[in-house]
């Protein structure tokens, strides 16, 4: 497992069965991006977000070698089962996807589906996690939540 600091008084913990099957993903350049969702755990207080699973690509999303588009309808259908098979103990937590990039950066259309996801969308946690993921397995983690106005990176140096 491992555990990143979000903001000063919060974590983000990411099982490494997580970022195994994300690094997997690694996009090589003949690829179209490929993506899905994340869902974990969060503690009452919010003080600590755990990513325990992620939603692997579909042939129901629509992909590009410089974009994805995953399929809504499915992703919220997954959303919905874990939420119900784990009673109510795994949520949405946000959104994986890979770039075709060394040390991926979101793009502007990234900035603003997390935008989008925390100010329009009504989510249970008003709070939102961005992973991409870089063509040799490198990792962005960013964060929003109502407040932010605009997705953070966070600081993915592990702590100890
Ligand atoms: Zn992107």
């Amino acid at each position: 497992m491992q555990r990143y600091r979000v903001l000063q008084d919060s974590l983000l913990c990411i099982e490494d069965s997580v970022l195994k099957t994300l690094k997997k993903r690694c996009q090589n350049s003949q690829m179209n991006e490929r993506g899905g969702i994340l869902l974990g755990k969060v503690t009452e207080d919010y003080s600590q977000f755990t990513i325990t699973e992620v939603s692997e690509p579909s042939v129901e999303d629509s992909s590009g070698p410089l974009y994805f588009h995953r399929n809504q309808a499915r992703a919220q259908k997954i959303i919905n089962q874990r939420w119900k098979e784990s009673d109510g103990e795994i949520n949405y937590l946000g959104e994986w996807h890979t770039h075709p990039q060394i040390n991926p950066i979101p793009s502007g259309i990234d900035y603003l589906l997390a935008w989008e996801s925390v100010y329009k969308n009504v989510t249970e946690i008003d709070t939102i996690f961005m992973i991409i993921v870089g063509m040799t397995g490198n990792l962005y983690i960013g964060y929003q939540n109502r407040g932010m106005k605009k997705l953070e990176r966070i600081n993915i140096i592990p702590l100890r």
